[in-house]
């Protein structure tokens, strides 16, 4: 029987994919696979992917309707590539057409067309030296034309002067402007590989790492490469890419965050010659689309990226390096909830090429891999320049008087490091001035309406603000309840430590690092050069503190509070507590100088917290793993999150409670439930939360009743009158 229908993906929220007719006109061999189609669906249509051919259909073929467009001359996406993506939805339960959908740049979800790659070529349009006379005192411009000069016949593609150097459209309109430089349009050109030879030898544990991955390249294996904090791993990253690059493939690099793209990107470039592309979602959309056809088709060889470049198609993928592997912004929270990481290990295999997991805090979940043999172990335990590591000390304040939050101790480990000028950097990972506002007249406290949760005070904006739901309010002057004057914040966030600190150490240089301090394009750029220039200083902040960038000055990290992780409900509390501590750790004492570490905390004899203070992060991560394993949580055991929310109370626990009962009729169900309970936050922007956890040793035996379930609860009538979703592997249960 001919294939005559089209089998499409629909970004809808169901569990399969539709068929259609060709367009009029058309026949199915004219719509290949990963072209995009205008179909009708409801009442204004949908854009879909062809998926598949198909010969038959579940519905007679004179009720099927016909595609009303066919959009692309090529396909935008790969057979290959596609059946990665069915796969991902079918792993993840998730509907398929809204994951071949995240795959696509935001323009190609729509009916536009592919923008044309067609690129904008700069030359510069008089003789040299005039041109630099005329930008002698503007060197931006200047460094600009002479980068323009340097290159062959004076032109560069408008993609490769970017590689370069973020920042330079303004400059570069100037050299427009003023007639020194012009544009015209020319074919797309791949990057041109040129390799600079690094300006120093790798260590024997490096080369040792390199020779690894660089024997298997070609064929599929999984690294674990646990590198301590300064030890070179991204050293190992250019080598491996080299080495791809010149066999004429592509590699893919994940990072956890947006703001650590600039400065890696500009090391690749310049090591690797410009051939370095960059995906994120901070990125206009018609300059996202360029990058996306140019690493589709092969005509930039190295592409970085976070968590959804690994949903994109990649031209002759060769390896893929998932950098701080352990990092939670890996996994998406809502919608498609996938882990970039996990899905780049099984991309790699069905690439055939190697996968690189670094990390300096592995997670337990690739260690486990390591200890069954799935991945290999790399480690690197020097750091670079033989720095030695920081000395980790535990700061016991149950009877300490406390000012801000902050001991005596510490205080004056701080003022002996600025004495000396050096630097500091105190961390809280609470931003805003204080977690509550009280009441000490009638004990009014400064909750969100509309969830479980206290609004935190923000002293400089003079708001009380709610971090879960962004819910605001100004700050009131009197108690709302009972209108005394007695308001008083509760708790410390970086807002007050920073003003303390301030009032303490007037004449010192003080950086506040957070979401708030930075939410300003390019100002956390500012932020850090200020402390580069600076002798003594001191940095107050969040987590954006602990991630990546280099304070090669400061040689003290106070730790204000290690006690939130060791008491959470949630089991991997512990885990991320010592995987943020031992990150932060790892900013004191980069430089000649040897760092210390204070961390404050009321349980200086808790097990977990000695074995990490005493032997490092191996070994509690290896008595983490025994806790794991006898309790059977993962990574010993597999799990999916069945979450409901409504807006009142009774609907998600009666919902649950009736797919308790529906899986308890499966009679080949070896799972166990837990549930349903509230959630940890059980009201979250004005909804009612509840979830079930369903659990089994083996995904053979999770994954059958999770299928069942899926389209039991797609057809379910029950299931409308709450919003639900299902979280394969979740990471965290709020
Ligand atoms: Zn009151
Ligand atoms: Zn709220």
């Amino acid at each position: 029987m001919s294939k005559s229908l089209l089998r499409v993906a629909l970004p809808v929220p169901l569990p399969t994919l539709f068929d259609y007719l060709p367009p009029k006109a058309l026949r199915a061999e004219d719509c290949l696979p990963g072209m995009r189609v205008k179909v009708p669906f409801g009442r204004a249509g949908k854009i879909g992917v062809v998926m598949q051919h198909a010969g038959n259909s579940e519905f007679s073929v004179d009720r099927l309707r016909a595609a009303e467009a066919l959009i692309d001359q090529q396909p935008l996406l790969q057979q290959e590539h596609l059946a990665f993506l069915q796969w991902a939805a079918g792993y993840y339960h998730h509907p398929v057409g809204e994951v071949v959908s995240a795959a696509l740049p935001l323009r190609l979800r729509k009916q536009a067309r592919a923008l044309p790659l067609a690129e904008t070529i700069y030359r510069v349009c008089i003789p040299p030296e005039e041109a630099l006379a005329a930008v002698s005192r503007a060197p931006r411009q200047r460094a600009l034309l002479q980068v323009l000069l340097d290159a062959p016949g004076g032109r560069m593609p408008d993609s490769r002067l970017r590689a370069f150097q973020e920042g330079i459209s303004e400059p570069l309109r100037r050299l427009c402007d003023k007639g020194l430089v012009d544009a015209v349009e020319g074919e797309p050109q791949a990057m041109p590989f040129a390799p600079v030879a690094p300006g120093h030898v790798l260590n024997e544990e490096q080369q040792r790492a390199v020779a690894a991955v660089d024997a298997e390249l070609g064929g599929f294996a999984a690294f674990l490469l646990e590198g301590v904090t300064g030890s070179g791993k991204t050293e190992v990253y250019l080598q491996l890419s080299a080495a791809v690059l010149e066999q004429g493939k592509s590699v893919m690099i994940l990072v956890p965050e947006i703001s650590l793209t600039p400065q890696l990107q500009q090391r690749f470039a310049e090591r690797l010659g410009g051939a370095v592309s960059v995906l994120h979602s901070g990125m206009g959309e018609a300059e996202r689309e360029r990058a996306w056809q140019r690493v589709r088709l092969g005509l930039n060889r190295v592409v970085l990226g976070t968590r959804s470049l690994v949903l994109n198609p990649v031209a002759d993928l060769g390896l893929i390096v998932v950098d701080e592997e352990h990092d939670t912004s890996f996994k998406q929270q809502d919608g498609f909830r996938y882990s970039a990481r996990d899905l780049a290990v099984v991309r790699a295999q069905r690439a055939d090429c190697p996968v690189v997991l670094g990390s300096a805090t592995p997670s337990l979940e690739s260690l486990r891999n390591v200890q069954t043999g799935r991945y290999q172990h790399l480690q690197l335990t020097e750091r670079a320049g033989g720095a030695k590591p920081p000395r980790i000390d535990l700061l016991d304040i149950r009877d300490q008087p406390l000012q801000s939050g902050m001991s005596e101790p510490m205080l004056k480990e701080l003022a002996r490091t600025l004495q000396a000028g050096e630097q500091a950097m105190v961390f809280l990972n609470r931003r805003g001035f204080a977690p509550v506002l009280a009441c000490y007249s009638c004990g009014w406290v400064s909750d969100c309406p509309r969830c479980d949760a206290h609004q935190t005070l923000h002293r400089s904006s003079n708001l009380l603000w709610c971090h879960h739901c962004g819910s605001q309010r100004r700050v009131p002057q009197v108690c709302p309840e009972c209108g005394a004057a007695d308001l008083h914040p509760l708790g410390q966030g970086t807002e007050q430590i920073e003003s303390f600190l301030a009032g303490r150490f007037p004449d010192v240089p003080l950086i506040r690092v957070d979401r708030d301090a930075t939410a300003r394009k390019g100002s956390l750029d500012k932020l850090l050069s200020q402390v580069h220039e600076s002798e003594a200083a001191l940095l107050v902040g969040t987590q954006m503190l602990a991630k990546g960038h280099h304070f090669p000055r400061v040689t003290l990290v106070g730790v204000m509070d290690a006690d939130g992780g060791l008491f959470s409900a949630d089991f991997r509390a512990t885990e991320r507590m010592a995987q943020l501590l031992m990150q932060v750790a790892g900013r004191a004492g980069r430089g000649d100088r040897p760092g210390r570490v204070l961390i404050q905390t009321r349980y200086p004899e808790h097990p977990l917290l000695q074995t990490l203070v005493q032997r490092g992060y191996d070994a509690f991560a290896q008595a983490a793993l025994s806790e794991r394993s006898e309790a059977e949580f993962p990574p010993f055991a597999y799990q999916a999150l069945l979450r409901a929310e409504a807006n009142r109370q009774e609907p998600p626990v009666a919902f649950l409670q009736q797919v308790v009962d529906w899986i308890g009729t499966l009679s080949d169900a070896e799972v166990q439930l837990w549930g349903p309970v509230p959630a940890p936050m059980a009201r979250r922007i004005g909804r009612f939360r509840a979830h079930l956890l369903i659990q089994a040793a083996a995904r053979e035996r999770l994954h059958p009743v999770l299928t069942q379930l899926q389209q039991h609860l797609a057809e379910w009538k029950e299931a409308r009158k709450v919003r639900w979703s299902l979280d394969v592997d979740p990471a965290d249960t709020y």
